[in-house]
């Protein structure tokens, strides 16, 4: 048995907590592969070492002397780590590498991934593991973007070691420019680094014990989830579940890798497992997840097409394409195409969207409603169910909740339920509890 270990920065946050992780990796001798992030926060109003090293970058770019003084608030809480571990080691000739680069001119993407280099070469030191850099093995093409083939190549140069510290983050383009991932993207490096090792099982830990049914913000003591899909998962960080990085699902899905996220305080439970959908156990929920997210808006275009219904979609898509707005839904009729887009997305492109749409499609009529939110329900083995799709629904009306537009895929893996924003919180509550009973009815 190989993992690969994934620790986020609540995990890494001080040397106590560095501690803890040398605990749990030496705790199981197939924890080989470790992936640290940068050092997070210590307590609430704590300032995480990646946002002080963006701040940095910041700061050099317009005064680099004021640069310099602010970075060696970042060489303090490393050494505050590096001392508080006893260990004999100095981070000195690393930070002047970076003193030195950013006296001749460094880009935002290297300084800021310093924070997973140097918790890294901690790490690597504590635990007697090599240090590996992923500037050599994460490849990135020259426009930022993520290579697959050629990461999965580089890995199988390193295919022969028994382990290694790799900081999560970034990696870098063939021309050694480095680049990182986006916020989060530790875990995605995690999941590359399971992938590209082929082990066994990536573990993830961060400072929950895995995922909840629910915003624990909106239930109360909501029922943790001892197993979910990646397409379940999928579905629900869609909807804007934030433990694990949405990106970070793929590599370990295209191996068949299952995921276990552990809370790095409470090494005892179990956590959350993901499998994929071939791999699940009875106790897997009937309904894993309630969720959802305020803040769309729909735009519906009407026209008499006839039969020429093809080009008048494509066509509609086509010009959010052409804006670069991400479309979310697109739950049509005949002859009326509606497109949900959050309101973030499509923010200072509206106008100019609809101007093309009417100039080169000429709808008959453009509706546009605001105040949007979607709420999801997701559970793989709903599918088949005759009558749970009508029971959510009634649930909602007999809760006064007036469902404006509901999208089941033929998957039937989730439903997606459109309302008013105000009406929000009472569906989740209303949704999470027919969820629970469900489960209780089905799992008992
Ligand atoms: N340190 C990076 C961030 O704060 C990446 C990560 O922690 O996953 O976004």
């Amino acid at each position: 048995m190989r993992k690969t270990v994934k620790f986020g920065g609540s995990s890494l946050a001080d040397s106590a907590q560095f501690k803890k992780c040398a605990a749990i990796i030496r705790a199981d001798e197939a924890r080989k592969y470790v992936v640290p992030s940068a050092p997070g926060k210590r307590f609430k109003d704590d300032v995480k070492v990646t946002d002080m090293l963006i701040r940095c970058y910041d700061i050099q770019k317009k005064d680099l002397d004021a640069g310099l003084e602010y970075f060696s608030k970042i060489e303090d809480r490393f050494d505050e780590i590096v001392t508080g571990l006893g260990l004999d080691y100095s981070l000195e000739p690393e930070y002047r590498i970076i003193r030195s680069y950013m006296e001749e001119g460094l880009s935002k993407d290297y300084l800021v991934s310093r924070g997973e280099f140097l918790s890294g070469k901690i790490l690597s030191v504590l635990l007697g593991y090599p240090f590996v850099d992923p500037a050599d093995y994460i490849i990135f093409n020259s426009n930022g973007v993520f290579e697959e083939q050629k990461t999965a190549a580089a890995f199988r140069k390193i295919a022969d070691m028994e382990s290694f510290v790799m900081p999560g983050f970034y990696g870098a383009t063939e021309t050694g420019r480095v680049k990182t991932f986006s916020r989060g993207g530790s875990d995605i490096t995690g999941s590359v680094v399971a992938n590209g090792m082929h082990v066994d099982v990536y573990e993830n830990w961060t400072d929950v014990s895995g995922f909840l049914m629910v915003d624990p913000r909106l239930v109360e003591n909501p029922q943790p989830i001892k197993e979910i899909t990646y397409s379940e998962l999928r579905e629900l960080s869609y909807m804007g579940a934030q433990v694990f990085h949405e990106e970070a699902i793929f590599p370990a899905r295209a191996a068949g890798i299952p995921i276990n996220i552990r809370n790095t305080n409470k090494p005892e439970d179990e956590g959350s497992w993901v499998r994929t959908d071939d791999q699940i156990s009875d106790s897997h929920l009937f309904i894993t997840g309630v969720t959802g997210k305020k803040g769309f808006m729909s735009l519906s275009f009407e026209k008499d097409v006839g039969g020429d219904r093809l080009p008048f979609g494509r066509k509609v898509l086509q010009m959010f394409e052409e804006a670069k707005v991400m479309v979310d839904h697109v739950p049509s009729s005949i002859g009326t195409m509606t497109v949900v887009v959050d309101v973030d997305e499509i923010s200072g492109k509206e106008e100019s969207i609809l101007r093309r749409i009417r100039r080169e499609i000429d709808p008959y009529s453009i509706t546009v409603e605001r105040n949007l939110a979607l709420v999801a329900v997701v559970g793989l083995e709903m599918r088949g169910v005759v009558g749970i799709t009508s029971d959510m629904l009634r649930v909602l009306a007999e809760g006064g909740i007036n469902v404006r537009m509901a999208i089941q895929g033929i998957k039937e893996i989730s439903l997606i339920i459109g309302i008013d924003e105000q009406d929000f919180e009472r569906a989740i509550r209303l949704l999470y509890e027919f969820a629970k009973a469900k489960n209780k009815e089905l799992r008992p």
